[in-house]
């Protein structure tokens, strides 16, 4: 049985004092809770204070991003070590917003996905098609284009540190969310994939995430899927009480 993992993607919303409440906010309601997994997202800056408001929970805290250098004259870039050194335990890559607003190709993608693996870091990886693609009958193949991209060279043992988070992109913040067939459709593809690829037992161990206008109301019809294992969730995650109310549909 793979565990659910619910992930809170806060893109580039909060300032300190918004992120270190709805922090404290999200593990208070949590409590001892422990069948959920559970972390929050928020932007470079408050990782700090957000690690601080996590202290003692069981919530975990992510990056949405990372430069794949070790050090160097990258400026305003942030390196796995850094992440770490902050308290991460994950890290987002791949999010489609980085690969269609800020232009990152799966080549890119790979090479951010090693170096986290490497500084030991987790790695949340993205992959979801257009409305364009869907329309064309395409979803497959992009998908399979993007894991076979996103995870070149990767070992069964790195896969073991590896979530998938299936998020269409006409669904993210769109409020239009993937019927539960067809994100189950979706959601056997890529397992069925990273069978072929790593093995069956890498493929049954993998998390996979549903992620695009996930909310408290729709969360469970997705949850109840055999091959959905979790959400990455954006808009509402930005508030304790929905955030709270889909890691509760995932109990
Ligand atoms: C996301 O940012 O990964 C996301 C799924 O956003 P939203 O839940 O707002 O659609």
């Amino acid at each position: 049985m793979r565990k659910k993992f619910i992930a809170g993607n806060w893109k580039m919303f909060t300032n300190t004092a918004v992120a270190r409440d709805l922090a404290a906010a999200v593990v208070r309601g949590l409590g001892s809770e422990e069948r959920v997994d559970v972390a929050v997202c928020p932007p470079f800056p408050y990782l700090h204070s957000v690690a601080e408001a996590l202290r003692g929970g069981r919530v975990a805290l992510g990056a949405q991003n990372l430069y794949p250098e070790k050090e160097g004259a990258f400026t305003g870039e942030v390196s796995p070590a850094m992440l770490l050194d902050c308290g991460c335990r994950y890290v987002i890559l791949g999010h489609s917003e980085r690969r269609h607003v800020l232009g990152e190709t799966d080549a890119f993608i790979n090479r951010k996905v090693k170096s986290a693996l490497a500084a030991g870091l987790e790695v949340i990886l993205c992959i979801g098609e257009l409305l364009a693609e869907r329309e064309a009958e395409h979803t497959e193949q992009v998908l399979q284009r993007q894991l076979a991209g996103g995870l070149a060279d990767l070992t069964g043992a790195d896969l073991g540190r590896v979530v998938l988070a299936y998020e269409p992109v006409w669904a993210i913040g769109t409020g239009k969310v993937a019927t539960p067939e067809q994100a189950q459709d979706a959601h056997a593809f890529v397992r069925r994939w990273i069978g072929g690829k790593f093995g069956e037992e890498a493929a049954n161990r993998l998390p996979i995430q549903y992620g695009g206008s996930v909310k408290p109301d729709n969360a469970a019809s997705l949850l109840g899927l055999p091959d959905v294992d979790g959400a990455l969730v954006g808009g509402a995650s930005l508030k304790a009480d929905m955030f709270l109310g889909i890691v509760r549909a995932g109990l």
